[in-house]
């Protein structure tokens, strides 16, 4: 395995890479959903390439961009153990050596949700993504679920811009008691920590309600909202996958997201699961 620093340096390392060329795109801390992401590309592509980078125009003033968690060291070990053959981990002034005039601006897919909560993060998302890919040159990127609607707006773009690379989408990886892995998990106290599976106990009394073909979103949400606290909530919604748009009257016979993010203290956690609306039927 081998780390590029530079963008020269990996496009030199790619050249010489088996393809298909699959890549993980990660702000490193790594943990077991990240491995989880590293294990479907290497068994899918003929070379794998991790990117860790903490990006910058994705934090918006007052976010964690300072205190977010860095462990390069042991995050290249991991990598190595789990068969990559290539890191790449620039400097911020390799990715933004010149500032930057030019970005990826993803527009109604991110209206709502995270990208009103926080204005110009998906912005940064598209941006970067871009970059890297321009960089790396996959043939496939994986992205997590967990991070719903990034994942559909680096869909968007990949197809809107007629990018050459097959966007895959992996299943949350989650603790035992249903807590989705996250790198900003390790902010919480253990008391935050015992209080944070309530965001998924939340989505999953959703999911459960909307199973059993109920249709008022909005009071399938205001009992979910119930079983929040501790947890403060940011927001609770039930929303079309591909469009992030909340839905109130739920469509039948429809695949859905039931998506979340609430805090523990000033830690934000944001969590989704998937649900199939069942068809209705007619009572006589
Ligand atoms: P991040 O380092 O937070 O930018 O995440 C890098 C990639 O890992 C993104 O595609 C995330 O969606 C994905 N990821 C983060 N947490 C999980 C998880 N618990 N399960 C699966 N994928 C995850």
């Amino acid at each position: 395995m081998t780390v590029a620093r530079s963008i020269a340096d990996m496009r030199a390392q790619r050249a010489r890479l088996k393809q298909p060329i699959g890549f993980v795109p990660t702000m490193g801390a790594l943990h077991a959903g990240h491995l989880s992401l590293v294990a479907r590309a290497r068994a899918e592509c003929a070379s794998t390439v991790v990117s860790i980078f903490v990006n910058p125009l994705q934090f918006g003033r007052g976010e964690d961009f300072d205190r977010y968690p860095r462990t390069l060291d042991a995050d290249v070990a991991a990598l190595e153990n789990h068969g990559v053959d290539v890191v790449f981990a620039p400097e911020h002034d390799e990715m933004y050596r010149h500032g930057t005039v030019t970005f990826v601006e993803p527009s109604t897919i991110a209206a709502y949700l995270e990208g009103e909560r926080r204005p110009g993060h998906f912005r940064g998302v598209a941006t970067v993504v871009a970059k890297l890919f321009n960089i790396v040159a996959p043939q496939r990127a994986y992205f997590g679920r967990k991070d719903a609607q990034q994942l559909a707006v680096v869909e968007r773009m990949a197809s809107d811009l007629d990018m050459p690379v097959e966007i895959v989408g992996c299943e949350t990886v989650r603790e035992a008691d249903g807590l989705a892995l996250s790198s900003r998990n390790a902010y919480l106290s253990a008391e935050q920590r015992a209080a944070a599976t309530h965001l998924s106990a939340a989505l999953r009394a959703i999911v459960e309600e909307v199973r059993q073909g109920r249709h008022d979103a909005r009071a399938i949400i205001a009992a979910a909202r119930q079983l929040l606290p501790p947890l403060r909530e940011d927001y609770l919604a039930i929303v079309d996958p591909t469009a992030f748009v909340p839905v109130e009257d739920i469509p039948a016979a429809t695949r859905l997201l039931a998506v979340g993010a609430a805090f523990a203290g000033s830690t934000r956690l944001i969590d989704n699961m998937e649900v199939f609306a069942p068809a209705r039927t007619l009572t006589v």
